[in-house]
């Protein structure tokens, strides 16, 4: 029977009794400390990192475009790439010129393969069905 473990993320060795009962586990026990729970908890869930990546991942593009039914914009398709809708800040607070470059591979990638539907200072949509 043990009767101390070191949590994970503090490092620090405690009693069995500083952490939370977790009947699923191995060792009966929650994987981090209470105290480190606490803090786990606190964090709302959105609260992960969020890249804007460099590389286009194509099968994204392609998924988004048989997901629409006649026409999508650029920008549409470079916030379903990061994976935050456009109007959140969020997506607002991330890397601007990262947003540009993305949105330029994606440009750069439905030119050859699709129709421009309109084009504006906001951007370009695509005539896509
Ligand atoms: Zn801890």
């Amino acid at each position: 029977m043990i009767t101390t473990k070191t949590c994970p993320k503090c490092k620090i060795e405690k009693t069995i009794s500083e952490f939370w009962k977790n009947k699923s586990r191995e060792d009966g026990l929650y994987h981090i400390c209470i105290d480190c729970g606490k803090i786990e908890k606190r964090k709302p869930k959105w609260d992960k990192p969020v890249e804007v990546p460099a590389q286009l991942d194509i099968n994204v593009v392609e998924r988004v475009i048989s997901e629409c039914n006649h026409v999508i914009a650029t920008r549409d398709i470079v916030s379903e790439i990061i994976g935050l809708p456009l109007y959140t800040s969020r997506f607002h607070l991330l890397d601007q010129n990262k947003r540009k470059v993305l949105a330029r591979k994606v440009t750069d990638y439905m030119k050859p393969k699709y129709k421009i539907y309109s084009e504006n200072s906001r951007g370009i949509t695509w005539l896509v069905k």
